[in-house]
Formats: structure tokens, C-alpha cells, sequence
């Protein structure tokens, strides 16, 4: 115990340890704890937020590329630690080596695309209709920001927060998720160690309940950007909007994945697999509903099983693991709950469906890869978000009939169609209802530079990454001169 470390907080500047702290487990091993957060208070949210608005006036003075120039280092600090950092986010949220250093790359990646966005920063220069004057709209930072994040990118998703945030002039506090706070505070280390002036960033790890109540109710707090569950998003919209807060919020979702008859087969049915059981199905984008069409739907089903029995669940640690634990025991009892649910239901069970808990398994969250065909829309499977590695295949009579199952819920993050018909792939792109649309990929896997974010009950504000991220994070100031 004595070899663990602990992780403090840092306000203004400051690493900061307080008098209580909490575990950070390995969830593919319980006895392996990863180390010990300080856990902050509603007092250290008030500190912090103090702090970032003391810092404001400096940091939002600072030219872009200067800010810039703190970002292309902390991306070399995160670069020189690559290694280690994937290592240690298989530990703390159990997806596989290759999947964790994948995020560790895309954060470096995101960290290094707005800081060369500190020297464009867009604004809009147009004509007058009137004589000599010159007219422009420059953008112009918010203030204090808050941002709240979940466990299942733990790093990814702070750096695509942070780093537009900070570009743009703003200076934030930032909440982790309890369940996997070390990957972001390697974030804010490399941050403060890349010579980020004190109270720009402040990190406060701790209860969400008690931490998020005091951030949103900060009264430096301009604006809060979520990525989390529905419940909790929706209630920080309805306190937010009391205080006229801007607000983002990153939600759930329930994704289809279109099989067409004219589908490459195999490659439709490894698209399949990978988006609904790879991160143990706990991506935000991942598939929980397959909508095949009816004359290729059995020999579908049949091949996405054998291919499904050949994936290998584990400690991500290890070579060769295709699916590591759930995040905690939370997760896994909602995993087999709605297996419960499903075979209940009546869909039909055609693999997985148990926890895995002998042997190797013994001191993890596994659950199998579980798969039901002759899903129903009505059935709760079809509907609600399980976050886990649970897909529902469903039977479409055609095209529209696969659109209409396909937007028949009350999600919109990510949708994909497998097809090598074109005119099928535009109907898709027009009438599908969600915000990320792959084709011929799987329904997960997006990258940094294009907007990222749903519709529906799945998201509210504007987009998170790509240019628009900076939509977010500022607001216009238009200027009419004459000369
Ligand atoms: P969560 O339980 O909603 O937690 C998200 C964050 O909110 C955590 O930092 C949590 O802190 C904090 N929190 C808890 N209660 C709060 C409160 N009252 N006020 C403010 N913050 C509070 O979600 P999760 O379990 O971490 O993540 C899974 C969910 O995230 C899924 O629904 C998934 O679909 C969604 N997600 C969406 C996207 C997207 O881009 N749309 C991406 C990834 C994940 P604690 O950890 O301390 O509870």
C-alpha cells in the first residue's frame, strides 16, 4: 500500500491534497489499486473557480499563438510519456492496450490541433453595404468554464474539452469521473508542466453529486460543457439555465448498425462486432442495435455469432484480449440486467449473456459478449442505453423499413449503414436521425478534426471538436468602422 500514490488536486497553481481521498481500482483486477485521488469539496470547486477567474484577464490577453505555444508543449510532454499513459488507462478503465494508447494518441493529436488553432481562431471579415466602412467579427473568450467528464474516454474526452476551451482564452476547472481520474490528471499535469500560468487550469476530482452542484452554482461560472449519462446532463441543463449558464451536453445514445442485403458481407459483419463489443461496448458511439435486412438476416446473425465466440475477453493488459472488464460493479449489474431483461422479453438469447467470474476472471467486472436476435422495437432492449457489450439484432423488411426501426428511439449520437448502393448511402445520410454517420465502418470511431455530437435526446448546445468546437468556447464581438 505504501508504493501507492496519491494524486492531489490542483487550484491555482497548486497541488492540493486535502484530508480525504478516494481509490482508483483496476477494474479487470480489484485487489490492483491505481491510486488515490484527493477527494475535493464543494469549498475546492469554489477555490478553483475563484482562481480561474483571477487568471482570466492575463490568459484571455495572451495572443492565440502564445497560448498556442503551451499546448504544442504539453503535447510533447504527453508524447515523451506515451507509453505509460496507455499502460495506466488499461488499469483504470480496462480497454485494451492498443485501444488505450489509440486514445493517448488522439488527446496528443487534439492538444496539437488547437494549438495551431490559437493562430487562426476564425472570425468573419465581410463587405459593407455601406461607404468606408470596414466591418469584422472577432471572436472573443467566455470566461470561467467548467467541464464534467465520464470515465469511458477518460482522456480523450478531456483533452477535447480543454483544449479548445484553453485556446480560445477561457480558464476552466474540470471534474473527472470518479471511476477514471488519472488519465485526465496526466492532462493537467502536463499542462501545469508545460508552464500553464496558475489558475488557467484547475482540476478538482471528487463526488460528482456534491462537486457538480458547487460547479454549476460557482458564481465565476460562465458556461459548463458535459459529457455523461442523460439524467445527469439533463439536470445540470435545468440548473444551469436558472443562472442563464451556457451549457454543452454530450449524452447517451442507442445506435443502429444498417446491414443491407448488398452489404460486403464479411466486412458488414466485422464492422458489427468491432462497434458493439470493442470497449466492452462502453463507447458512446458504439452499436446496440443491428437492423439487418430480412433476406440476408439469418446467415447475418449466424456469422456475427461465430465471429462474436472467437473474440477473447481479459485483462486488456494482455495481448491477443479483444474486450476488457465493465468499469465497475455498477456497469456490470446493469449489463446482466438487461439480459435479464431481454431474455424476459422474449428476444431471443444466441451467445453470451453470463458474467465471467472464474478463474482469471475472479477479481474483475467480465461479462460475455452477448448477442439477441428477433429484438422487437417495443422491447427495452431496443430502446433504452445499456453501455455495455449487449447488441439487439432486428429484422427490417427494407430500406425504409431498417430507417424507420432505425430512428424509432429517443437517441441520435451515431448511426452507420452497410451497403455498396450509393443512392442508399444519400437517403441514409438524409434521413437517418443522428449526429456521427459512418458507412462501411463501424458505428464508432470518429476523429478529432470534423464536429463531433448528436441530436435528439443525445445532445444539446453546439458541436464538441473540428472548428466548430470553438462555437462552445466563444462568443462575437462585430465591429463597424468607418474610416
Ligand atoms: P455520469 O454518471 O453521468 O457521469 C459523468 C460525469 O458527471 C462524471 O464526472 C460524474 O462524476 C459527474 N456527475 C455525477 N453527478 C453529477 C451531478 N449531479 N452534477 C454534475 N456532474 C455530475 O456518466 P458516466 O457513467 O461517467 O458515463 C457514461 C455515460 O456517458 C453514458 O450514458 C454514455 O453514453 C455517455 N457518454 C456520452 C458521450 C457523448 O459524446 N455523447 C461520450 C462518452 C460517454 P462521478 O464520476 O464522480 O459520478
Amino acid at each position: 500500500m505504501s508504493d501507492v500514490k496519491t494524486y492531489p488536486n490542483y487550484i491555482n497553481g497548486e497541488w492540493v491534497t486535502g484530508e480525504k481521498t478516494f481509490e482508483n481500482r483496476n477494474p479487470a483486477n480489484t485487489d490492483e489499486l491505481v491510486g488515490l485521488f484527493a477527494r475535493g469539496t464543494a469549498q475546492d470547486i469554489a477555490n478553483a473557480a475563484e482562481a480561474a477567474r483571477c487568471a482570466y484577464p492575463a490568459w484571455s490577453g495572451m495572443t492565440g499563438p502564445a497560448r498556442g505555444n503551451y499546448l504544442f508543449k504539453a503535447a510533447e510532454i504527453l508524447d515523451s510519456r506515451f507509453e505509460q499513459l496507455g499502460l495506466e488507462m488499461t488499469r483504470e478503465e480496462g480497454k485494451t492496450l492498443p485501444e488505450a494508447k489509440g486514445e493517448v494518441r488522439r488527446a496528443i493529436n487534439i492538444f496539437k490541433y488547437f494549438a495551431g488553432e490559437g493562430s487562426r481562431m476564425p472570425g468573419h471579415l465581410v463587405p459593407s453595404e455601406r461607404d468606408r466602412v470596414f466591418m469584422f467579427a472577432i471572436r472573443k473568450a467566455l470566461g470561467v468554464v467548467g467541464l464534467v467528464t465520464p470515465w469511458n474516454f477518460p482522456s480523450a474526452i478531456p483533452a477535447w474539452k480543454l483544449a479548445p476551451a484553453l485556446i480560445a482564452g477561457n480558464t476552466v476547472v474540470l471534474k473527472p469521473a470518479s471511476a477514471a481520474p488519472l488519465s485526465a490528471w496526466r492532462l493537467v499535469e502536463a499542462l501545469a508542466e508545460a508552464g500553464v500560468p496558475k489558475g488557467v487550469v484547475n482540476f478538482v476530482a471528487g463526488p460528482g453529486g456534491e462537486l457538480g452542484e458547487a460547479l454549476v452554482d460557482a458564481p465565476p461560472l460562465k458556461a459548463v460543457s458535459f459529457t455523461g449519462s442523460c439524467g445527469i446532463g439533463n439536470w445540470l441543463h435545468e440548473r444551469a439555465s436558472r443562472r442563464r449558464l451556457r451549457i454543452q451536453l454530450e449524452m447517451g445514445g442507442k445506435n443502429p448498425t444498417i446491414v443491407l442485403a448488398d452489404a460486403d458481407f464479411k466486412a458488414a459483419v466485422e464492422n458489427t462486432a468491432n462497434a458493439a463489443f470493442f470497449s466492452t461496448g462502453q463507447k458512446c458511439t458504439a452499436t446496440s442495435r443491428a437492423i439487418v435486412e430480412d433476406s440476408i438476416y439469418d446467415r447475418f446473425v449466424e456469422a456475427l455469432v461465430e465471429r462474436t465466440a472467437k473474440l477473447k475477453v481479459g485483462d486488456g493488459r494482455e495481448p491477443g484480449v479483444d474486450i476488457g472488464p465493465a468499469i465497475d460493479q455498477a456497469q456490470l449489474d446493469t449489463d446482466l440486467k438487461y439480459i435479464e431483461i431481454g431474455k424476459k422479453e422474449g428476444a431471443a438469447l444466441k451467445i453470451g449473456g453470463r458474467r465471467l467470474s472464474e478463474g482469471a476472471f475472479a477479481k474483475g467486472y467480465f461479462v460475455e459478449p452477448t448477442i439477441f436476435s428477433d429484438v422487437e422495437e417495443g422491447m427495452t432492449i431496443a430502446q433504452e442505453e445499456i453501455f455495455g457489450p449487449v447488441l439487439a439484432v432486428m429484422r427490417a423488411r427494407d430500406f425504409d423499413h431498417a430507417i424507420k426501426i432505425a430512428n424509432h428511439v429517443a437517441f441520435g449520437l451515431s448511426a452507420s449503414i452497410q451497403t455498396q448502393n450509393v443512392s442508399r448511402i444519400f437517403d441514409y445520410v438524409h434521413k437517418i436521425e443522428a449526429g456521427l454517420l459512418t458507412v462501411n465502418l463501424p458505428s464508432a470511431g470518429v476523429e478529432y478534426q470534423l464536429p463531433f455530437g448528436g441530436t435528439k435526446d443525445s445532445s444539446f448546445g453546439p458541436k464538441e471538436q473540428g472548428p466548430a468546437a470553438l462555437d462552445f468556447y466563444t462568443d462575437y464581438k462585430t465591429v463597424y468602422l468607418k474610416y
